[in-house]
């Protein structure tokens, strides 16, 4: 087993805190690694040299900046396969997958080399006699992220590169699951130029978190994760006075209208409810026909595509998806799925009893689909996040409508629909984040914002696109007026410039 390290100052740091956890390669069920666990001193060493780093990251000047993202970009390109293979042996999902992620990443640090014009404020001449108005926007300084393990590479990456774009220096700590290529992120954002402590990656726990929530130095946290965590972060981070953004837990519908095509709404629905195991915050776990013929054809349709989804290892470039994260997830999710049955609906396809062969201490299952699931059931109510889709059917559109509004997250959603008129008042109405006309999983692009409603966010700005830019930056107003331009006297009214 490799002993992995912290990544502090531009180079790798053991760790000395005594404590790890162990990651493992879910493909075999091995464990391949400990992952150090930082203590409260560790952290704050991390943080200490992320401050003295940042004061002269800040003054170099915006295209100098850019040009740090444009090399790593270049970089990861280079590096693409090697990624891929360290994200998938850790994670579990398969190459392609996480070739998918590692481009979506990319996305993001493209994004971010426009950064000098991103960041420009505003100016307004002659506000008044002789005074000028300007804003501009400043870096915050030290600022961290906490990430989870379903998406190692791209989840960080749309939080490190806008922060340091902006001048921040950043701390990462990601999943103690699958840290592997989060801290071979580090060391290329080095190799693009990048000077030490601008990135430090710690590895780490509660305690971790904790400290990085109760530093003063550290100014703001971005979190993304499940949501009793979210919400812990966000009130834990906004009582030590900082910045706080929470991304947590979803329960994704997709509307299945009658006039809807059904073999592509079929489709869709097989790879966003099953594609990367369905742990994805994006994953749709719940399916929502509209009427009886609609709701008899879909599951008609599906059960023998969920029956012969192909599980493999995520070596296998045949695979439609591969085990889940940890041995533990995997009876939590199967768990559910006994839940499921319990609380009866009716189970139309079990993929518990799933092995692969040649890999039976892996932590694969099958696809399972459930029709005639209730909105009361805690299947539906709860994110299991594994290969298991829920059909709930509904007698019309506002009750389809009215599942997804009244559901506690508010993620993602999709309606799949031929009527221009349905799909716009869906979205109009629709009390959920990022929604897909015909599209399964609406993530948005890089340079528009990623976020959640109700209790899939915690937190105002989204994650990537403008929003970030405005997340890591602090914004200062400045009125000034040169000697030559004071004609009055003092003043003692309150300052009006009509
Ligand atoms: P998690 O909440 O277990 O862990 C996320 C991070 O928080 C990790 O770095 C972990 O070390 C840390 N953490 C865990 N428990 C903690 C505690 N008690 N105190 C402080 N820190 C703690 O989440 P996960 O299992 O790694 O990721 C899956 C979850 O993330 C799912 O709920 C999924 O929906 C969600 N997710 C959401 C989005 C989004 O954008 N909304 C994106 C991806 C994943």
């Amino acid at each position: 087993m490799e002993e992995l390290w912290h990544f502090i100052g531009g180079r790798r740091v053991e760790g000395k805190s005594g404590r790890f956890s162990e990651a493992y390669e879910p493909m075999t069920g091995a464990a391949i690694s400990r992952v150090p666990l930082a203590s409260r001193d560790e952290v704050r060493e991390a943080i200490a040299d992320a401050a003295a780093a940042q004061r002269e990251w800040a003054a170099v000047n915006p295209q100098r900046r850019a040009r740090v993202l444009m090399k790593f970009v270049d970089i990861v390109g280079r590096e693409k396969e090697r990624l891929a293979a360290i994200l998938a042996r850790e994670h579990g999902k398969t190459l392609a997958d996480a070739q998918g992620e590692i481009q979506r990443g990319v996305e993001v640090a493209e994004f971010c080399i426009g950064v000098p014009h991103l960041m420009k404020g505003e100016f307004t001449d002659s506000a008044a006699a002789g005074l000028d108005v300007y804003s501009m926007r400043q870096p915050l300084g030290v600022v961290a992220g906490i990430t989870p393990f379903n998406f190692p590479v791209m989840i960080p990456m749309w939080k490190f590169a806008p922060a340091i774009a902006c001048g921040n220096s950043f701390i990462l700590k990601p999943s103690e699951r699958d840290p592997g290529a989060p801290l071979f992120l580090a060391e290329l954002m080095l190799e693009a130029g990048l000077p030490p402590g601008v990135l430090n990656v710690v590895n780490g726990d509660k305690e971790a978190v904790d400290a990085l929530l109760e530093d003063p130095e550290v100014k703001a946290i971005g979190f993304v994760g499940s949501t009793p965590v979210a919400e812990y972060v966000y009130s834990h981070g906004a009582a030590h006075g900082k910045r706080v953004q929470c991304f947590g837990g979803a329960k994704n519908h997709m509307v299945i209208m009658p006039d809807a095509d059904m073999d592509q709404a079929v489709d869709a629905l097989v790879g966003a409810a099953y594609g990367s195991g369905g742990e994805r915050c994006m994953a749709i776990s719940v399916a929502v026909p509209v009427g009886e013929a609609t709701a008899d054809a879909l599951v008609a349709r599906l059960e023998p595509r969920v029956e012969n989804l192909r599980v493999g290892p995520s070596t296998d470039p045949s695979a439609d998806f591969g085990p889940l994260i940890t041995r533990a997830h995997l009876e939590r999710v199967k768990d559910y799925v006994a839940l499921g049955v319990q609380e009866g609906a009716k189970l139309r396809v079990d993929g518990r009893g799933f092995k692969m062969q040649g890999y039976e201490n892996g932590f694969y299952m099958g696809g399972c689909l459930f029709d005639e699931v209730r909105p009361e059931m805690r299947i539906y109510k709860e994110e299991i996040f594994g290969p298991v889709l829920s059909v709930v059917r509904a007698r019309g559109f506002d009750e389809a409508l009215s599942l997804a509004n009244d559901h506690e997250y508010g993620n993602g959603v999709a309606i799949y629909t031929r009527d221009g008129d349905a799909a716009r008042e869906f979205a109009a109405r629709v009390e959920v984040g990022m929604v897909g006309v015909n599209v399964p999983i609406p993530t948005p692009l890089a340079y528009y914002t990623f976020g959640g409603w109700k209790r899939s966010m915690f937190g105002d700005l989204n994650q990537h696109g403008p929003d970030a830019i405005r997340f890591y930056t602090k914004t200062k107003t400045v009125a000034s007026r040169w000697p030559g331009g004071v004609r009055t006297g003092a003043s003692f009214v309150m300052p009006t410039l009509s």
